[in-house]
Formats: C-alpha cells, sequence, structure tokens
C-alpha cells in the first residue's frame, strides 16, 4: 500500500511555513527520478506534485463562505485559469452539511472560519494539501476570519486584507504552488494589511505551465 502524504502550507503576515510531513513512500516513487521543482510543491522523492490529468479541480463551497464574496472567490480562481488557457478551478456548492473545518474526506472545500487558535492568530488562512505518489487528491482551504477584516474595493483600516489577493496566493497552493522569495510573485510568504497583489507575474505564468 503506497503511503500518503501531507503537506500543511501556511499563508501567513509573518514569514513562519509550517513545512512538509512527509513520510516514506512506495517503490513506484522511488523508481522516478526527481524534477526541478518549478514552482510547486514536491514530494520527498524531489518530484513535482500537482493534480496531473485531474483537472479542473472542483472546490465545494463551505455554506459558511459569505454569499456576498463568492465572486470574489471565483474571480481569484480565474486568474490562474486564464494563464493556464485552461480551467484549472472550479467551483459547486457544498449542501452535505459537512462540518466547517478543514477535514480529510476526499472533498476540497473553502472554508470560512469565525473561530480560529489564537496560536495562529498570526495566519490570515491556511490551505492544506494531500497527495499520494504525485498526484494531488485533496484540497481544503481555510480563511481567518476571527483575527482579520477583508475587502474587496477598499480598506476600512491598514490591517483590512485584499480579499482576492489571499484568495489567488491561497488558490496557488491548492493547485500545489509553493511560496516564492526570489522572483516577484503571488505565491510570497506575506501579504500586508491594504496590499493589492491581484496580477499574475511572468514567474507565476511559467510555474503554471510547467504542470498544467
Ligand atoms: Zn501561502
Amino acid at each position: 500500500m503506497p503511503r500518503r502524504f501531507i503537506i500543511l502550507i501556511i499563508f501567513a503576515l509573518c514569514a513562519c511555513e509550517r513545512g512538509p510531513t512527509l513520510g516514506p513512500g512506495d517503490d513506484n516513487s522511488l523508481a522516478t527520478a526527481s524534477q526541478a521543482d518549478c514552482g510547486f510543491v514536491q514530494n520527498s522523492y524531489g518530484q513535482r506534485v500537482s493534480w496531473k490529468k485531474n483537472i479542473p479541480v472542483t472546490l465545494k463551497i463551505h455554506p459558511t463562505f459569505p454569499p456576498e464574496y463568492e465572486d470574489t472567490l471565483k474571480k481569484a480562481a480565474q486568474h490562474w485559469n486564464d494563464v493556464a488557457g485552461m480551467t484549472l478551478i472550479n467551483f459547486a456548492t457544498d449542501s452535505a452539511g459537512s462540518p466547517n473545518k478543514a477535514e480529510k474526506n476526499l472533498i476540497s472545500t473553502v472554508h470560512w472560519l469565525q473561530e480560529w487558535p489564537e496560536t495562529q492568530k498570526n495566519l490570515q488562512a491556511l490551505t492544506n494539501l494531500y497527495w499520494q505518489g504525485n498526484s494531488l487528491y485533496e484540497s481544503d482551504v481555510i480563511v481567518d476570519a476571527k483575527y482579520f477584516n477583508f475587502f474587496v474595493d477598499k480598506p476600512q483600516n491598514s490591517n483590512d486584507i485584499h480579499l482576492e489577493s489571499l484568495l489567488i496566493h491561497e488558490l496557488g497552493h491548492v493547485l500545489g504552488l509553493k511560496h516564492r522569495s526570489t522572483v516577484p510573485s503571488v505565491m510570497w510568504a506575506t501579504l500586508q494589511g491594504a496590499a493589492i497583489r491581484s496580477d499574475l507575474t511572468d514567474a507565476d505564468r511559467e510555474t503554471i505551465k510547467c504542470e498544467y
């Protein structure tokens, strides 16, 4: 039985990042050579992790996600769809009455959380990725609506977070992207209050084409 790997990726105001938790893999993975990361998360054998042929990813919108922000969520996904020239992410309504937490259940979901651990109150959002071998099979996004306020057009104060910019970043993680720090990118680990970073860069475009 192949083991499953899990990674937690955190979008934080600080540069702190929880690294991947990696376990032993299967022999098939061992037989494959490592690859250049190209901006993607890699498994313990250096292979890029992505959805491969299982595109588009369907993200369920949990009922807690504010309806007035659904257009912003879809707009964020459209940035990635546009640079890929194909639909990478689409959305469905989560009507199953699932709990409002990021749980591993083979269903990728976006949650809006009013409860958030104080120990992680510097995190604006968090994306969990689950993969087997080099293929993602689930991703869950949780947004910290306890410690942060969000804006669409204009911030009310300097700490407010531009929701579209935040969601572009988190959806980048959903697609398998990791943080960048050496090139202009929407995948920088830090998004300052009131800042708008909603234009994908050349680096983001090149990255996405490595896998999609
Ligand atoms: Zn991040």
